[in-house]
This record gives C-alpha cells, structure tokens and sequence, in this order.
C-alpha cells in the first residue's frame, strides 16, 4: 500500500495491514457492497460504498457488488437499475462480480437442511406473535417453542413441504435450536426460513419460503469468500449468531467488522423514510435535487469526486456520531470554486435605464471566466443602455451601511462602468418598477481615473440580452437539525426547500453543456435536464458559503 505522511490510517486499514503481516488470508482482501434493492441509494450507502471499494483498491483486492434481495416483498428491478448506476458513477468498478443472494437460494436451502439433519433447526408452528412473546428480555430468559423436540425426520418432510408450498404464509417456519436463554436475544432460537407466496424479482414463482436476513447475509460473503465483511455497528449483535451459522455448518468465515454509519443533520437518511417522500409526493422523485439519495445529489450537481472526498473526510469510527452537512456541502463547493465558469445572472429582477448611455449603442465587455483558473481565459458579455440589477441591490432609503445602490449613490456594475441613481419610477402601489441612472464613461472596466471609489460591485444582465430561465432555489429539506427529534420527520420540513424565481442571464448561459456555474454573488446552478421541457430550468446546486452556520449555532444550545 502507497502512504502519504498525511493519511491516518483508519482502524479497518489497520487490521488489514495486521491480517497481511500475519498471512490470515494469503495476502486477499475482498470486500463487497451488499445493498438491499428495496430503494436508491443514499450518501450513507456512498460512505460504504467508498469504503468497501477504497479499500480494495489500495490493497490490490477486489470488491463485489451484491444484491442483497431475499425479501421480495419490497424489492423491485428498478431498484437494481438505479443502484448500479449509482455505483458506477461513484466511480468504481467491480468488473465481473456482479451478484445476486437469490442465486443461492439453493446453496442457502441446502445448508438449512444439513441443519436439520444434525438436529440443529426444527419447523415451528409458532404464530409470529407467538414467537415474539416467547422471546423474553434482556433480563428474562425465553420460553421454548413446543416444536423444537420434533425429530429431524419429520422437521426435514415439513421443510420441504413448506418449500413445495403446501402451508400459507405464517402458518410455519424454520428456526435455528440454539438457546432460549442466551444473553443475545439474536441466539433465542432465531427463524431461519419464513414462508411468503410472492414472486421475487428475480426468481418468480420459484420459491415460496425465504431466508431471513441474518441467515442470508452470512451465508452470501462465505460463499463468496469475502476475506473482510464491514458492515454498521448494529450488527455487531448479529456476529455471534453468523459466526453460529457459519461454524455449524463449517463453511468458510469471513472475518465482519463493524463501524459507525454516517448520520448527516438536516436529513433523513433511511430508504423507508425516503421512500414515504416519494410515495407521498413530497418531493418530486427519488431523484428530486433536494434528496440526499445519490441520484439527487447526482441531479443536484454533486460530483463523484466531492462524494468521495467526502466520505474520505470524515473518516471511519467506530462510534456514532452526526456529521454536519455543511461539511458535504464544503466538499462541493470547494471544487466548484476551483472549476466552474463565472457568470451573471439576475434572480429577482429590476430594470435600470442609464440615459446619458447613447441610445441603441451596444459594447462587448471582457469578462473574466474563472478567476481560479486564469488558462479559463475571458468571455464578451454585452452591455447597452438597459439593463437589469437585482432588486435586492438597490434600497430606495438605505441605510448608511447599505453600499449598493440608492438614490444619488454611485455603484461599480461587474466588469462595466460606474453608475449613479438620479430617479426612482414606481407603479401606481408605489413599487420601484425601474430606475434611472447615469454613468461615467471614463471607468469602463470597473476603474475611475480619478482613483475616486465606490463600496459597492453588483451584477447585471443587458435587457435586450439577457435569456429568460425559470431559476430554482433549492435550500434544505428539512429546518430541523435533527428532524426525527419528535418522532414524526414530516412536521420538520422546510416550507422554502424550493424558491422559483423568474430569472435573466447571461447570454452564454442559452446552450450550456450541463456544467455549473458560478452565478456571481448568488451560488452555483446548472440547468436541468429534467425540468428544462419547456424552457430551461436551472437549480441552485449549492450556495457561495454557508448561510446556515448562524442558524445551526442558535439552534446547538
Ligand atoms: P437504510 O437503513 O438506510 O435503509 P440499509 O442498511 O437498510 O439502509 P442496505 O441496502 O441494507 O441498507 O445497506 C447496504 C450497505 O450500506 C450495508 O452494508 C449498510 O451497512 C451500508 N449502509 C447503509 N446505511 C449506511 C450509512 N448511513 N452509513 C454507512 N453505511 C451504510
Ligand atoms: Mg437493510
């Protein structure tokens, strides 16, 4: 493994670098990302996601992509769809090792039967109910099921005739004979089979009995070989009953190591609270900009890189904690101040006439593209006698402080002239609906001769210039730090999540190639694909710096 000075090794590279030294696994490391397609995948999956597949990648080893799909009463082929896409566009490649667990479907049964056999499962008759009463506590030990002294025999010919189909969801299932009274309520006797007539998405009608989770899982990273199966700290409770599994039936035992997941403020992260969006109409997709899904972070302008540099950053422990999400925000932002186009584009517009600017001239002033980036060169922006400013930039009675335009007041317009405002028009309600300015012919460029200064550089955009897009402000989802504080997720949404405004841009900005830019002083946008049907559409990816800091601290204490 190559090692900068600046790496700090996190605690999973650690036992890998231990594992190699001692020769545990011959120098293999293979991993895997096991997603479950009952939904798209989140930023908490992309954390795992980098983690299995970056581990692989410094080690020389390989990592699987698995569908983990034993309940098909929630999976779905579009799930599959989407989850794949996600993976490679993060960036990584599993090569040939695309897998499904109801592959083993029948590796799985064949195990549960030698089970059986060796007296070590039973059929139980058990109700669900029942078998939940029965459990006991973490202080009361279990009641035995009335079943568990049924012969192999006549376990196995029910077992098989579950797996023929001849019972009704419910009426059995197959459990592991381990302790009722074990410490780890995981080891009291856990169901290893249920039976469910619903066709998989994969396998049909094939199968009316499947796997539970904790009896799958363990079973598909050995029949894989995966060398080191890392997985979320709420398995650790889980690793005892796998390592049972495992043992009994002496197959081969992946080495499972748990960390902390990622938890982000401002955001719900699991698939079944996504999902309830979705379904609800909340927001307009799984894909939605707003969703912290991959696909929405995808359509929102985030790129692969600033997911993985992301996940980088905030490390691996192995105790929860919540991230903030300005820190995944920061990560964009700060490749985009590197990267994207400047431009200038007026949300909320207000028109200026400049009358002592010659009636139907027209000039091409030079812009700079990227002030990061001088090889990004310039661009001509035009510039004639109206244009428009941004409402909020000028103030009919401002205050002292207030250093952008008012009356009598001289600002400096981005890459242009200095302009004083003479007149003030308004409608009939006294709203400002245009005003009158003059300018200095002599600070072309943004500069006075005089060295005389001015506080204030705003934006414009020429009238008879400018292209009309539909501009959306996307802002958080939610308002609430931790919007589960309470229970219920859906009172803490952000009634201003999506801002639509009537904008003018920048001439350039009429055929963009899907990129993100810089709309000075405002954030970044792009246009989006989706939405620009009837007329181009641009979103907000991310604004300049973050203006929820204030917000966050009141909110801390
Ligand atoms: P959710 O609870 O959000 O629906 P899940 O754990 O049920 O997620 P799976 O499809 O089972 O989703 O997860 C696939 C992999 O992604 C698992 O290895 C899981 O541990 C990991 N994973 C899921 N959520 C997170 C998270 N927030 N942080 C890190 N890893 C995660
Ligand atoms: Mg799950």
């Amino acid at each position: 493994m190559s090692e900068s000075n600046t790496e700090i090794k996190n605690f999973i590279q650690k036992i890998i670098d231990d594992d190699n030294d001692s020769g545990k696994w011959d120098g293999r490391v293979h991993t895997r990302f096991p997603p479950e397609p009952n939904g798209y995948l989140h930023i908490g999956h992309a954390k795992s996601i980098c983690l299995n597949f970056g581990i692989a990648e410094r080690n020389n080893g390989e990592c699987n992509l698995r569908f983990d799909d034993t309940n098909p009463l929630k999976e779905e082929d579009e799930y599959v769809r989407s989850i794949i896409e996600d993976v490679k566009w993060l960036g990584f490649d599993w090569e040939d090792r695309l897998y499904f667990a109801s592959d083993y479907f029948d590796q799985m049964y064949e195990h549960a039967v030698t089970l059986i056999n060796e007296g070590r499962a039973f059929v139980c008759d058990q109700t669900s109910e029942e078998i939940k009463n029965c459990r006991g506590t973490l202080t009361e030990a279990g009641k035995e099921s009335p079943f568990r002294s049924r012969s192999s025999e006549e376990s196995l010919d029910l077992f098989e005739r579950m797996k023929s189909g001849e019972f009704e969801d419910g009426s059995k299932t197959l459990r592991a004979k381990i302790d009722m009274s074990h410490p780890n309520l995981n080891m009291r006797d856990p169901v290893i089979y249920r039976i469910l007539h619903s066709d998989h998405h994969r396998t049909g009608d094939r199968w009316c009995i499947y796997p539970m989770y904790d009896w799958a899982h363990g079973l598909e990273d050995s029949i894989e070989r995966i060398t080191h199966s890392i997985c979320t700290l709420e398995f650790e409770d889980h690793r005892p009953l796998y390592d049972w599994y495992l043992d009994r039936l002496d197959a081969y035992h992946p080495q499972q190591i748990e960390f902390a997941r990622l938890n982000l403020n401002f955001t719900v992260m699991s698939k079944r609270k996504l999902k309830q969006l979705v379904d609800e109409g909340v927001v307009d997709g799984w894909d939605d900009p707003r969703m912290p899904t991959i696909s929405g972070l995808r359509r929102r302008g985030y790129t692969p890189s600033s997911i993985r540099n992301f996940a980088e950053q905030v490390g691996v422990t192995k105790r929860d904690s919540v991230i903030d999400v300005v820190r995944l925000e920061n990560s964009l932002r700060e490749e985009l101040n590197k990267n994207a186009h400047r431009v200038m584009g007026v949300l909320d517009p207000l028109k200026v006439v400049i009358t002592n600017y010659p009636d139907g001239k027209k000039e091409s002033l030079d812009a700079v593209n990227n002030p990061e980036d001088p090889g990004a060169g310039t661009r001509d922006v035009p510039f004639s006698k109206e244009i428009y400013i941004e409402r909020n930039d000028f103030m009919e009675d401002p205050p002292r402080k207030f250093f952008r335009l008012g009356p009598g007041r001289e600002v400096r317009l981005r890459y242009a002239y200095f302009i004083t405002c003479t007149d003030v028009i308004k409608d009939g309600d006294g709203n400002v609906t245009e005003i009158r300015c003059t300018y200095d012919p002599e600070t072309r460029g943004g500069n006075a001769p005089d060295g005389r200064k001015v506080r204030g550089t705003i934006h414009w955009v020429s009238v008879s210039d400018a292209v009309d897009a539909e501009v959306r402000i996307y802002d958080r989802l939610f308002n609430k730090a931790d919007p589960e504080e309470g229970g219920d997720f859906l009172s803490a949404l952000n009634p201003d999540s999506c801002m639509v405004k009537a904008a003018k841009l920048e001439p350039c900005l009429s055929e963009p190639g899907g990129e993100t830019y810089q709309f000075e002083r405002l954030g970044y946008f792009k246009k989006d694909e989706k939405l620009s049907k009837n007329g181009d559409v641009f979103i907000r990816v991310v604004s300049l710096r973050d203006s929820w800091a204030r917000f966050i601290k009141q909110n801390r204490t």
